[in-house]
């Protein structure tokens, strides 16, 4: 189950997804009532139904950035979804089997070949196939990448004493570090020419979204810092999760005025199919325009 593939200048962007789900991730934005939604027409079809019921998608985004000259290409994997095998307090997430990783091999991206893996925080549903289970044991999924995150994310989460957190750092981030394969970068860190981290905090106190820029064209790549593109349309809908729903209210108006008619496609880290679109003003809050 995959689909969904954009080209920024020279970069290619591919999504693989790992669950789709119709109301499933509703507890997340606890004001997206089916009334409300219903009454954001754009929404549908795409992401939301009739009857007002949110569309979402836990996915994997991975950039492909050519080689030129000397310079080696990259094959960078953005978010790691929720991976197979774990014990979760959340009954729709517990012990999963799926074939993401079948799905990303079959679109041409063995996991050995992917260079880079970048967590644009460490809540449960982004890095999960940071790790993979091998007879007992959690393992690195892509042994010859480097693992990015963000020093203070990592901070944060790490000394958090929540027993579910503990669990998610357990089986799928300390396993990476003691790899030796995670670089604890700022949260403005740039990856390559084409490729940089963007703080937009709030969501969690070291959140990232990717910045893609090539050949004159741009792209963003949100993370959490909106999980639905109904936020567009009501900016101080925050997450339950969020760490600070002031700030990340603050960091949504922020983005969205500073993209708004921009030419820079925006694609989302949880938007159902097809996941991305442009930012239009509208009236005094936004709305995602699908192309
Ligand atoms: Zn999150």
């Amino acid at each position: 189950m995959h689909g969904g593939r954009w080209t920024i200048g020279d970069v290619t962007v591919t999504r693989i997804a790992e669950m789709e789900t119709t109301g499933g991730m509703r507890f997340l934005l606890p004001q997206a009532t089916r009334e409300a939604i219903r009454e954001i027409e754009w929404l549908q079809p795409h992401f939301a139904d009739e009857d007002g019921r949110i569309k979402t998608s836990i996915h994997a985004l991975v950039i492909e950035v050519p080689a030129r000259g000397d310079v080696p290409g990259r094959r960078i994997v953005v978010d790691t979804c929720l991976g197979n095998d774990k014990t979760r307090a959340n009954p729709h997430w517990t012990n999963l089997q799926t074939d993401f990783l079948k799905d990303l091999e079959g679109a041409g991206f063995a996991p050995q070949t992917i260079d880079t893996v970048l967590c644009t925080h460490l809540h449960v549903d982004h890095v999960g196939w940071n790790t993979m289970l091998v007879e007992g044991k959690w393992v690195p999924t892509f042994p010859n990448a480097r693992y990015l995150m963000a020093k203070p994310e990592y901070d944060h989460w790490s000394s958090d004493d929540d027993p579910e957190q503990r669990q998610i750092m357990a089986d799928s981030v300390e396993p990476v570090f003691e790899a030796g394969l995670v670089d604890l970068v700022e949260t403005t860190a740039v990856i390559c020419d084409e490729i940089r981290l963007v703080p937009t905090l709030g969501h969690t106190p070291g959140h990232v979204s990717i910045k893609i820029e090539s050949q004159g064209e741009s792209a963003l790549i949100t993370g959490d810092f909106v999980h639905h593109p109904c936020q567009m349309a009501h900016p101080d809908w925050a997450a339950q999760v969020d760490t600070d729903p002031v700030q990340s209210t603050q960091t949504r108006r922020e983005v969205f005025a500073d993209l708004a008619g921009a030419p820079t496609l925006i694609i989302g880290t949880h938007f159902a199919s097809p996941s991305a679109g442009y930012l239009k003003a509208d009236g005094d809050v936004w709305r995602l325009e699908v192309e």
